[in-house]
């Protein structure tokens, strides 16, 4: 999937609206929506710990392309997939033939289970996040289809809501339990900024990522994973175990989250393995977030970098996530000059590295991965350069043929 303007995509989705949907979409009923995928650029396994994470939106996105119907039904036409998929707001049901289409369903369900009053409508979808890749192409898929129909019935719903709204539609209506990051950066990301999140309270700032002369360069390992659910499970038992042993010593502490490197190091030596490791890695992930905000708001990539590299080896060494593969694009990237750092990125044991290298390094990098990583794992590695740009937007629609 080759990256292809938004403006294209709105074209593409009005002409398959005309030609496989039958509509003629028309400047006053039609509607179009974009949501990015994003990256993670510091804060793994925070989430869950109540902590902090600082993900960027990436200039990958999916697009809708809707008009409202007169009626209760809802049809929905995948480009990517090829495919029609069609139901009635009151019966909103998975489409074991069209699985794409359930991520939808699951934001109209939940649209209307928390009040919100819609109608019919007709919507093509097309996108170029990478799927399945751990750059959430189905939160910017959720948070597009829901600022459409935000724009189409005047819904009026904030960035953060719709961040609640589509995590939901994951969680409870396509039965997938993730966090609550990649539906929020998706929705209220800023173009050349990261997104400070408090997992906790969903308090966020915008921090100025100052990427003139640096861009971030993602790596997908493109390793099948197969631990990683059983693994995800075993890490949020032992952060739970790790959380109690500190909340049943220091008063105010109910998630690691809130326990500081200090109250770590004065309780570590009573502490068993493997929850002492554990713990250190997300009491210090936290705290390397905090800095990594404070050094970009200094504007010192290097200082971003160096905690982006420690975030690794704790990612490695003690929270025991990473594998071969990501370890191996991590090491070529923390050997190849311009490199402000690298980590892998997102729950781990396959998926994506990142790296913050100078605009002149990229092809060098790209190259070193090119070359020593097949020969290292046997994979063909996938390299995107990706920008921060901003989080979910309307698109007005020009009259069908003018656009
Ligand atoms: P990730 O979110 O890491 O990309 P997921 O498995 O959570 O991977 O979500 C991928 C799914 O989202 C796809 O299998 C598909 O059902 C849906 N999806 C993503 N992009 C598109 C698209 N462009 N068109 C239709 N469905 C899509
Ligand atoms: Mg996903």
């Amino acid at each position: 999937m080759a990256p292809e303007n938004t403006a294209e995509k709105v074209r593409r989705g009005l002409e398959a609206l005309r030609t496989r949907l039958g509509v003629a979409a028309s400047a006053s009923k039609g509607l179009a929506a974009r949501a990015p995928g994003r990256v993670n650029l510091i804060g793994e396994h925070t989430d869950y710990n109540d902590g902090f994470v600082f993900p960027m939106a990436i200039d990958r996105e999916i697009v809708l392309v809707g008009q409202r119907r007169e009626d209760e039904v809802v049809r929905l036409y995948s480009l990517d997939y090829d495919q029609e998929s069609q139901f009635t707001l009151s019966r909103v049901e998975k489409d074991p033939q069209a699985p794409w289409s359930d991520y939808v369903r699951g934001v109209v369900d939940v649209l209307q289970k928390a009040g919100y009053r819609l109608g019919g409508f007709d919507a093509v979808i097309t996108g170029d996040v990478p799927q399945g890749s751990g750059l959430s192409s189905s939160a910017a898929l959720e948070v597009a289809a829901i600022t459409l129909l935000d724009g189409l019935f005047g819904l009026g719903i904030e960035p953060p809501e719709k961040a609640r709204l589509g995590q939901r539609a994951e969680n409870e209506f396509v039965g997938v339990a993730c966090g609550i990051m990649d539906q929020f950066i998706s929705a209220a990301g800023k173009a050349g900024h990261g997104l400070f999140l408090d997992c906790r309270t969903l308090a966020y700032e915008h921090v100025p990522l100052h990427l003139e002369d640096a861009r971030v360069v993602v790596v997908n390992t493109n390793k099948r994973r197969g631990l990683v659910d059983s693994e995800y499970n075993a890490r949020r038992r032992e952060c739970e175990e790790g959380a109690a042993f500190f909340a049943a010593r220091i008063p105010g502490v109910k998630a690691l989250r809130d326990v500081t490197m200090e109250q770590f190091a004065a309780y570590e030596s009573e502490l068993p393995e493997p929850i002492r490791r554990r713990s250190r890695h997300v009491v210090s992930e936290c705290q390397r977030v905090l800095d990594s905000v404070e050094a970009l708001k200094a504007g010192d990539l290097e200082r971003f970098g160096q905690l982006m590299n420690q975030s690794h080896i704790s990612l490695r060494d003690d929270f025991e996530v990473s594998c071969r593969e990501l370890d191996v694009i991590v090491e070529i990237a923390w050997k190849t000059p311009g490199v402000y750092g690298a980590r892998m990125t997102g729950a781990g044991f396959g998926g994506c590295a990142v790296a913050l290298v100078h605009k002149d390094q990229v092809e060098a990098l790209s190259a070193a991965i090119r070359e020593t990583y097949p020969e290292e794992t046997g994979l063909t590695p996938d390299i995107y350069v990706f920008s921060a740009v901003d989080g979910a937007s309307v698109l007005a629609v020009e009259s069908e043929g003018s656009a």
